[in-house]
């Protein structure tokens, strides 16, 4: 169940949790009419802190562009309404989704006429994939959707009836999670994270064109593994690379770096947490809990008075 926060910001004012309903004619409960996303806020030894904020704000408001969903707020703009939430509600470590979709105005599939509202609320959540010694996972007989279908690039909620389609048969099977492949048959991404691949020394992950979402944790964990000289390589990925990698990860907000254990019932290498792997999950939780410096600029700091900490 979700635990709730006390508000929720609505096009730029604050209404109870309670209170943000949708119309059940709303366009978006039909067509799938959503933009949104997923962003941490991590407890710095000196307060909450949101990770990457700036950036997750970015790609809210190009998944709008891309489905000319006219969102009135700038990036900064929005960056400050995420730090209000997390201030006003003052529940942290949380997990925070602002969420763009066309609301209530006319039935018809084109979506011109039905307003765009913005939401942005959080809530705490914990591990989303559990396993401190890797997941076992299989690949999907679902793919991706091919290009020039549903725009990989936009994070938005009808590509989710796919990652479901992933989601629900691995668990089904006895798998933590599922990687699908690209329409051409490479390795693309699992159902809410990006995949990463170790072999000989190198790490390995797809391409925007094998049908991906660019993922910030992959773009940070891209960042980490070139300033510690392990070089990175976007290429296409054969799925049976999957089968002979020394070591292999997820990335993403809500995974965060979880290591993969089997694939398909193959172990990973030698099943264990791989010294890539250990690296870069070391470097990536040191700065996500305030151990190290945050020489990247990754976090936006919430001013807050009270100790409405979580837990505390
Ligand atoms: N791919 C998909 C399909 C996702 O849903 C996510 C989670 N947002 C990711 C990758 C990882 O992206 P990020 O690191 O920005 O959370």
């Amino acid at each position: 169940m979700i635990q709730k926060t006390e508000k929720i910001w609505h096009n730029g004012s604050f209404v109870a949790w309670d209170d943000a309903k949708v119309h059940v004619m709303s366009h978006v409960v039909h067509y799938g009419t959503s933009v949104f996303e997923g962003v941490r806020c991590y407890s710095l030894p000196q307060g909450p802190a949101i990770f990457r904020a700036q950036e997750h704000m970015q790609r809210l408001l190009d998944s709008a562009k891309i489905y000319r969903m006219e969102v009135p707020y700038t990036r900064e703009q929005l960056v400050q309404a995420v730090v209000d939430v997390v201030a006003t509600n003052g529940a942290w470590p949380c997990y925070i989704r602002p969420i763009v979709f066309r609301g209530y105005g006319e039935a018809g599939v084109n979506p011109f006429n039905c307003p765009v509202e913005t939401y942005i609320l959080n809530f705490p959540w914990g591990k989303y994939l559990a396993g401190e010694e890797g997941v076992d996972v299989c690949v999907s007989s679902w793919t991706r959707f091919a290009p020039n279908t549903l725009p990989a690039m936009a994070k938005a909620g009808a590509n989710y009836m796919n990652s479901q389609l992933i989601k629900m048969e691995a668990h089904l099977n006895g798998y933590a999670e599922g990687i699908a492949l690209d329409p051409s048959g490479y390795v693309s991404e699992g159902s809410g994270e990006n995949l990463f691949l170790v072999r000989n020394g190198t790490l390995y992950t797809p391409p925007l064109g094998s049908s991906i979402l660019p993922g910030i944790t992959r773009d940070s964990v891209i960042r980490l593994a070139r300033d510690h000289c392990v070089p990175v390589v976007e290429q296409m990925i054969p799925r049976e690379m999957l089968y002979v990698a020394d070591e292999a990860f997820f990335t993403g907000t809500a995974a965060e770096i979880s290591p993969i254990r089997s694939v398909d019932k193959i172990p990973v290498g030698k099943g264990a947490i791989g010294p890539v792997t250990a690296t870069l999950h070391k470097e990536f939780f040191a700065i996500l809990h305030g151990q190290a410096e945050d020489k990247y600029h990754w976090f936006t700091p919430v001013p807050v008075r009270a100790a409405k900490q979580q837990g505390a």
